[in-house]
């Protein structure tokens, strides 16, 4: 069987190395993603030495079974496994462990290309399009694409929005470097992309003032230097949890939080349970949490390392800068620079205000319906995909697969990562990713298993008999680039009603 996988960033590389290392001979994977992202994808593979991880090292294994993978493959003492490392090194051990599984495995074939289509064949599986204008047949795809190309702003006019004095994604290369030091900021979002951007203008000598602005104004909450021993939760928050309750929930974690020593065990403690809890909303509810709870979730669940936390403190202390909560209304270039139109929080009136430069730093892109992807625009328009009401990805069964424009799965395609948070919540981080895919391997590979046996049983039915892919590579364009083997604080809650 089949197995091609898009997108070869931490979810597609590390289901790819699974599956390849599974020594299920009945399995062909193929990975396919864009050049220059393999392993570490966007947040690891183009990291800078001052971008960290948000987790401990000791925690940051690529799978399920050996948490501790990532420090071992560093040999990190005990006492270094509580650190919070470059993110870069992580990027360098995804990209180690996917070259181990390419050598080892004969059944592993990575692509440097994107995927632009993706066309069901009745009986047959999925015909695989990619940009160089070959194509190839898989019995089933893996959507593993991470998050959307940026949208604009809103607030940001066309001209602007093509303008240098924009920054819409400061992970593009090269972007942050062409920053004049005495240039004055505005830095759209305050959670840890801007404490990734302070860290960089940090390290390149900054002067200018720098303005950071979000609804709520709410700065990341900060981890503490060694890690606290877990709780058990209580009765009333497993019941919210269980009922999904978000009421319900919500008090009992002001509660819980107010007489624990410290609330981030609380936040930890809840954080597998997220996914079922979610599920079991309505989408009233979803929109709730959404409305009201997200941004102070949020600014609990993605916490500063110290050291970032310590940036942020001695920028904001020395005055450069400056955490505002409001909306930006309208920002636009002028004869000097640009001009932004800012309603504060609690306001009817807005204020303008001169800016040299505008970054983009307001997180994840996952609205389908809105997006230039072109794989997703084609995916949407066949009635493959459907959109999550919310704005929050693709709908999603709990097992991945998608679910097409009426509702139905669509068999053998699956979607798993940021863009399936709609049906999630929690699928973003290293350690719900993880869970998804140890989960989604052992579905294929037991997937595979049964369409060895309907062979054997004369079964045509889907990605199998006559119509399967299997053992058929002819297709398969011929791998490139991949060597040596590519072939081969706060603890205040809102109030939710
Ligand atoms: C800056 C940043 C820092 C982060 N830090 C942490 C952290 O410290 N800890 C943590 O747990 N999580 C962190 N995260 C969350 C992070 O998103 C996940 O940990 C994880 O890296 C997501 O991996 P992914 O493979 O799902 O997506 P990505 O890493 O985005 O990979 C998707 C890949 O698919 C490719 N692709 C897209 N479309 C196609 C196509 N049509 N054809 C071929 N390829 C395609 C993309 O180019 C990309 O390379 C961070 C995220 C960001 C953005």
């Amino acid at each position: 069987m089949r197995i091609t996988i898009v997108g070869a960033g931490y979810t597609g590389s590390t289901l790819a190395t699974e599956l390849a290392t599974s020594h299920d001979t009945d399995l062909d994977v193929c990975l396919v993603g864009t050049p220059g992202n393999f392993g570490g994808g966007v947040a690891y593979g183009d990291a800078r030495g001052e971008h960290l991880l948000n987790a401990r090292a000791g925690h940051l294994g690529a799978t399920a079974d050996k948490p501790a993978g990532f420090a071992r493959w560093l040999n990190l003492s005990e006492r270094a496994r509580d650190a919070f490392l470059p993110r870069v090194a992580y990027g360098e051990y995804l990209l180690d462990r996917l070259h181990e599984a390419e050598v080892a495995s004969t059944n592993l074939t990575s692509l440097e290309n994107e995927v632009i289509e993706i066309d069901r064949v009745h009986g047959k599986g999925y015909r695989v399009h990619l940009d160089d204008g070959s194509s190839f047949m898989s019995d089933r795809v893996v959507l593993a694409v991470g998050t959307l190309p940026p949208q604009r702003l809103p607030g940001v006019g066309p001209r602007l929005a093509r303008h240098s004095r924009y920054i819409a994604s400061p992970w593009q290369e090269g972007d942050l470097d062409r920053i004049d030091r005495d240039a004055e900021l505005l830095i759209v979002g305050t959670g840890l992309t801007m404490v990734d951007i302070v860290a960089t203008l940090n390290r390149r000598g900054h002067r200018g003032r720098i303005v950071a602005l979000s609804r709520h104004g709410l700065l990341p909450q900060r981890h503490t230097e060694a890690p606290a021993d877990p709780v058990e939760l209580p009765p009333n928050l497993r019941k919210a949890l269980r009922e999904s309750d978000l009421h319900a929930l919500v008090s009992a974690v002001r509660s819980v939080t107010r007489v624990v020593d410290d609330w981030r065990v609380v936040i930890d403690a809840i954080r597998p349970e997220i996914q079922a809890c979610w599920r079991g909303m309505s989408q009233t509810q979803r929109g709730r949490f959404l409305r009201h709870v997200r941004a102070y979730w949020e600014s609990h669940r993605h916490r500063m390392p110290p050291k970032a936390a310590a940036e942020i403190d001695d920028a904001i202390a020395s005055g450069q800068l400056r955490i505002v909560s409001g909306r930006l209304l309208r920002a636009g270039i002028t004869d000097t620079g640009l001009s932004a139109l800012i309603r504060p929080r609690g306001s009817v009136d807005a204020e303008r205000h001169d800016f040299d430069m505008l970054i983009r730093a307001t997180g994840m892109d996952t609205d389908i319906t809105r997006t230039t992807h072109p794989l997703i625009q084609h995916l949407v328009a066949a009635g493959t995909l459907q959109p999550d009401p919310l704005g929050l990805g693709v709908r999603v069964s709990p097992h991945f697969e998608v679910l097409d424009a009426d509702g139905q799965p669509v068999s053998g395609l699956y979607c798993v990562g940021a863009l399936a948070r709609g049906d999630c919540w929690e699928l973003t981080a290293i350690n719900e990713l993880r869970s998804a895919t140890w989960g989604l391997s052992r579905r294929l590979r037991a997937a595979a298993g049964l369409a060895a046996r309907d062979d054997d049983a004369g079964n045509d039915g889907h990605g199998t008999g006559d119509g399967s892919a299997h053992g058929d590579d002819s297709d398969l364009p011929t791998p490139r680039g991949m060597a040596p083997a590519a072939r081969t604080g706060s603890t205040v809650w809102p109030s939710v009603r």
